[in-house]
């Protein structure tokens, strides 16, 4: 627990230097007074018992210097992620917080728990009972939101988040750590800043990292055609890949149903790609090894020359194809009951298709028109 009678000898010690944050400021002068400015007021030739009478009468505005003077690392990205986690008035620029909170509403926030979304992670920022400004946060999944802290699995080292983010809720290995698949059922009740930092970095690597070069405008983004002109090897071929089967690609892989990254990079810069790149918090800026290997793929299939067929089917059995295909597409095949013959994705419409369709061989019954 932080000693109050240190915070002040501290904060007088910082004030040489001059202290300025979040409506504090503080200032040694020539002289050897102090100058003290709040939102509310400004004196100036305060000597040693004033001064510090003064400073016990604003305990939030100091408790909140010395927070964050604990946490340290002005200009760095774990910093101004807490500080977004309370929705304090960001270092570089005010706007970039939709409501930035000031220190008292702040403090009166944290009482309840400030809530933000990061992905599929809910992060609770809440004062320590008796702190003196000390923070704690709490993680969970989103969909866990109402559930009892005693009902999820407790946590307690941000590496585990490793683990729980490495197989989604069916066991399923997750290649993609910012696919909206993350399993639940877990809390983390109580991290120190640094630790909530290392968690969600676990999660969602170098997430918070390019939200922050972002907000400073330092966003280096990649797009495709100069990562795709840069591949060697077996990727070598994804630049032949044709321009609309970009778009294509980015729908496939990057909108917010199968990425939580919001896509930055375009094809190239000047030509955007049709897709929306989505809506979350934290931007994509290059093409993922995922999208790269997809790619691969894509090129190789891209370069068959299209073909006429001729096929028998009657007009729901082409619609159902439409509707098999939607479903593989959305993830919704398990969803489907075997009892749900309606569906045009229901595993026994499927099979009676296959079996009066199909050839011995697996594939459709089509013929090549010349
Ligand atoms: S390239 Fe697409 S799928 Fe990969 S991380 Fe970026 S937005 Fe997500």
């Amino acid at each position: 627990m932080a000693d109050p009678t240190t915070d002040l000898e501290s904060l007088l010690a910082a004030a040489d230097e001059g202290v300025a944050l979040d409506g504090l400021l503080v200032e040694r002068t020539d002289d050897g007074t102090y100058v003290l400015e709040t939102p509310e007021s400004r004196e100036a030739g305060l000597e040693g018992e004033e001064i510090e009478r003064a400073l016990e009468s604003i305990p939030s505005l100091v408790s909140n210097w010395r927070y964050w003077d604990a946490i340290g690392g002005e200009g760095t990205a774990r910093r101004a992620f807490l500080r977004w986690c309370e929705r304090a008035p960001p270092t570089e620029d005010r706007t970039l917080e939709d409501e930035p909170l000031e220190v008292p509403e702040r403090y009166d926030a944290l009482e309840d728990g400030i809530v933000r979304e990061w992905g599929q992670l809910r992060i609770t920022g809440e004062l320590v009972d008796g702190g003196e400004g000390e923070r704690r946060y709490e993680l969970r999944h989103v969909d866990d939101a109402d559930r009892a802290r005693e009902e999820l699995e407790r946590q307690e080292n941000p590496r585990d988040a490793r683990e729980l983010s490495t197989y989604d809720g069916d066991g399923r290995y997750r290649p993609l750590k910012t696919a909206p698949t993350l399993r639940s059922g877990w809390v983390f009740p109580e991290l120190s800043g640094r630790e909530l930092v290392d968690a969600v970095e676990f999660f969602y690597p170098a997430t918070i990292a390019n939200w922050h070069r972002e907000r400073r405008g330092e966003l280096d983004v990649d797009h495709w055609l100069e990562t795709a002109e840069r591949q060697t090897g077996i990727y070598d071929v994804i630049d032949e890949l044709p321009r609309e089967a970009v778009d294509w690609m980015a729908e496939a892989c990057c909108v917010d149903s199968q990425c939580l990254r919001r896509r930055e990079w375009e094809y190239e810069e000047g030509d955007e790609l049709e897709p929306e790149g989505g809506d979350g918090p934290f931007p994509c800026r290059e093409p993922c090894s995922l999208v790269v290997a997809a790619a691969r793929k894509w090129a190789i299939l891209e370069s068959e020359a299209e073909r006429t067929y001729e096929l028998e089917f009657t007009t729901s059995e082409l619609n159902q194809l439409a509707e098999l295909i939607d479903a593989v597409a959305d993830g919704r095949t398990d969803e489907i009951r075997e009892a749900d013959v309606n569906d045009g994705a229901n595993r026994y419409r499927a099979r009676y298709l296959r079996a009066k369709r199909f050839d011995g061989d697996g594939g459709l019954e089509a013929t090549k028109r010349e």
